[in-house]
């Protein structure tokens, strides 16, 4: 763990500035993310925009240059809340490795291997879009990372926030109950493959009681094999049922 002693400073913090914080709330508050938090593996902090707005109305968007449906998430309220939430932590003379990803449909599509890359940072710090998207010059000048989860469109960036949170936060060490069950999971890294490359191992099936159940009248059985106790041919099933490319 890298937690820095006496400045109560946790191994991964997520901050997340969006214009619907609320969406956030049972995320936070439920099961491993939970958990993970009261052992100070991870902290989220859930910023809203709005309080970096220089109006009355709090006003976050604004018409598209150019014409065009819908309103576009304005630059200048963004870039006060990353430069505050980047120098938060200045004055305690810490050296945090800190990245700041901008979510969007066009952006790198988020997989394991950059999954694995956060999960070494101490900050992340994650814009979600809303409405028609956020000015371009927020990726290109604020961000360091422009991220997609899938080639499909949503309403927000939050999903994608929770999407990344539980991705990386699993690969922190305590995070999950035991460390076994993220060694050998589907995207594992295999030892000798080059840097940055991951093989394409996909988990075998699991199977919980009973062994037998019918379900829209046909038997459905857990595989014998796995009721066997035979070590060796299990594993050998499970091999087989696995996938790597
Ligand atoms: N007009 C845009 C879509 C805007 S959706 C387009 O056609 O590409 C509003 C916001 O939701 C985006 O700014 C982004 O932050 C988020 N979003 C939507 N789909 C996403 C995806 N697949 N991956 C990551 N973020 C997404």
């Amino acid at each position: 763990m890298r937690l820095h002693p006496g400045l109560n400073f946790i191994n991964m913090r997520f901050d997340i500035i969006t214009i619907f914080p609320n969406l956030f709330e049972s995320f936070k508050n439920e099961a491993l993310i939970a958990r993970a938090q009261k052992k100070n593996i991870i902290s989220i902090n859930i910023h809203n925009l709005r309080d970096w707005t220089m109006d009355n109305h709090k006003t976050v968007d604004d018409r598209p240059y150019g014409g065009g449906a819908g309103m576009v998430l304005m630059v200048e309220p963004i870039k006060k809340a990353v430069a505050f939430l980047k120098s938060k932590f200045k004055n305690q003379n810490l050296k945090l490795k800190t990245r700041v990803v901008v979510f969007s449909p066009k952006g790198k599509k988020f997989d394991q291997v950059l999954a694995r890359k956060y999960s070494k940072l101490n900050q992340l710090i994650m814009i979600c879009g809303r409405y028609e998207g956020i000015d371009e010059r927020v990726a290109k000048y604020i961000a360091d990372d422009e991220i997609s989860i899938g080639d499909y469109v949503l309403f927000g960036g939050e999903v994608p926030a929770m999407v990344v949170m539980e991705t990386v936060s699993r690969l922190l060490p305590g995070a999950v109950g035991k460390q076994t069950s993220i060694e050998d999971e589907s995207f594992k890294e295999t030892k000798g493959m080059v840097k940055k490359q991951i093989t394409k191992f996909l988990e075998y099936p699991h199977y919980t009681r009973p062994e037998v159940l019918v379900i829209n009248g046909k038997k459905a059985k857990v595989p014998e094999v796995l009721l066997s106790g035979n070590h060796k041919k299990i594993e050998t099933w499970r091999d087989k049922h696995s996938k790597s490319t």
